[in-house]
């Protein structure tokens, strides 16, 4: 008998009735949705379709998700995750790309183009902050809903992992609570806009001059909000990072994370395990630091003593562009398909830098690996969103304080031994590998001037 393939895993199954009544309802939310965009729907029709829409999508997407992995059972199983078109760079994967990065690169630059779509979200704006919606409250409501209906779908996938599940809902409640309905909230009551688990250096604006007046304004509430943001960086970020490592945040407050570990799930496969690109990182996300607190300082010093005011404007102007919009969104969320979903988080973020100082530095945390067990599978390897090349680690029985490393579990929830585990425990205890970002630049020179070198030398003869 001929096969007519070798792998072990056996073939798409294919769907069955619910799965497919799932992605029917599904497709008709999504097609209601894209109609708004072309304003199809009366007035009068935009209220009540407009709740149709969100059940259909909601309902469509929890039922297709939740029965694609009820009906096997509890465990990971990536089957046919390097396969499919959507998960593995394929047609499909690239269409989903994007489609997400033009909806991103329209929202933010040309939003008179979805206004359709903004005004279809009225509905939902008016009942929770009483006002009608504009693009960044749409953006707002897509992005929880996707964390809402995604993040079910990934608890019912890890419901095998205590830790995935607590995790999964902290990043859902967070997303819903923290970063949607309170500070919609506050705009309700007249409030300033206040989003809990953002604060500098990555919602940079919190810090700066014009919002600090703003606030100043708004009295008790102003206050109690720009201390929250000086408390949370200056001692809960340094005492939680330094007791669970950046994982606390990164994995289980922040909106960014929640997103990659729920709707992006299926692409954190796809992130570059290369040397270069963990040089990369290393520089990029460091500029970034830099960056911002150049920006920042530049902006107080400058409206402080009344000095070239345009020029700081100029460069909060272009850190907003550059990294706020065309790094954050455009690159970090609609590329998910193609460079994986923790490309912002591991590039560019400048809160995950700071952590990441922390946690190499002067943290409890670290992945504790148990070499003699390891298979080197490279299970782990694979499903690192961060592109920390575990398995290394793992082989050597060397403890993991990567500075990167958010924490997520997932190394330890694939691996088929047990090997990895996720613990706290004395700063001076752990089994490190060190890397010298400057010593491993300079012999690659070396070797490379050598190389050169014996290549422009005369070849013997006979
Ligand atoms: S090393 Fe493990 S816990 Fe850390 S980011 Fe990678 S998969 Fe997550
Ligand atoms: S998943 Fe486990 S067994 Fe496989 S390489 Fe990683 S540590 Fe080793």
């Amino acid at each position: 008998m001929i096969r007519e393939s070798h792998s072990i895993v056996p073939p798409d199954p294919q769907l069955d009735k619910v799965q497919r009544l799932g992605l029917f309802a599904l497709g008709i939310g999504l097609a209601m949705l894209f109609g708004s965009l072309f304003k199809f729907f009366s007035p009068q029709l935009t209220e009540s379709l407009f709740w149709v829409m969100l059940l259909l999508v909601m309902a469509g997407g929890l039922v297709y998700g939740l029965r694609t992995h009820l009906k096997r059972p509890a465990g990971i199983q990536n089957n046919n995750i390097t396969r499919s078109s959507i998960s593995a760079r394929g047609a499909l994967g690239w269409t989903v790309g994007i489609i997400i990065t033009t909806f991103y690169v329209v929202y933010y630059w040309w939003p008179e183009h979805i206004e359709g779509m903004v005004r279809f979200f009225d509905p939902l704006s008016q009942l929770i902050r009483s006002k009608p919606a504009d693009q960044w409250f749409t953006y707002g409501a897509f992005y929880t809903i996707g964390v809402l209906v995604m993040g079910t779908k990934a608890i019912v996938k890890y419901r095998h992992s205590r830790y995935q599940i607590i995790r999964t809902c902290s990043i859902i409640l967070s997303q819903l609570f923290l970063a949607f309905l309170i500070p919609y909230w506050m705009e309700a009551f007249n409030k300033p806009y206040f989003a809990p688990n953002y604060f500098w250096p990555l919602e940079y604006k919190v810090m700066m001059p014009d919002k600090f007046e703003n606030l100043k304004e708004a009295g008790t509430v102003g206050q109690f909000i720009f201390g929250w943001a000086v408390v949370m960086i200056l001692l809960v970020t340094p005492i939680l990072t330094y007791f669970y490592g950046k994982r606390w945040y990164c994995s289980w407050v922040c909106g960014c994370g929640g997103l990659a570990n729920t709707a992006g799930d299926s692409w954190r496969q796809l992130s570059d395990k290369s040397l270069k690109a963990w040089n990369f990182e290393r520089i990029s996300i460091y500029t970034v630091l830099v960056f911002v607190i150049v920006m920042t300082v530049a902006v107080w010093v400058t409206t402080a003593f009344h000095l070239i005011p345009e020029t700081s404007a100029q460069l909060r102007k272009v850190y907003g562009f550059l990294v706020g919009s065309v790094m954050a969104g455009v690159v970090g969320t609609g590329f998910y398909p193609i460079l994986g979903t923790r490309t912002w988080c591991r590039f560019g973020c400048p809160m995950a830098a700071v952590l990441g100082i922390i946690q190499r530095f002067k943290s409890r945390f670290r992945i504790t690996t148990n070499g003699a067990q390891c298979i080197s599978c490279g299970n782990c390897s694979k499903y690192c969103e961060m592109g920390i090349d575990v398995r290394w680690y793992a082989q050597r029985g060397q403890d993991i304080a990567r500075a990167s490393c958010v924490g997520c579990g997932m190394c330890s929830a694939v691996c088929p031994r047990g090997v990895l585990n996720l613990e706290n425990g004395p700063v001076d205890q752990r089994e490190e590998y060190t890397f010298d970002l400057l010593e491993d630049f300079k012999s690659r020179h070396k070797e490379k001037g050598v190389q050169a070198a014996s290549a422009g030398k005369p070849k013997a003869k006979g």
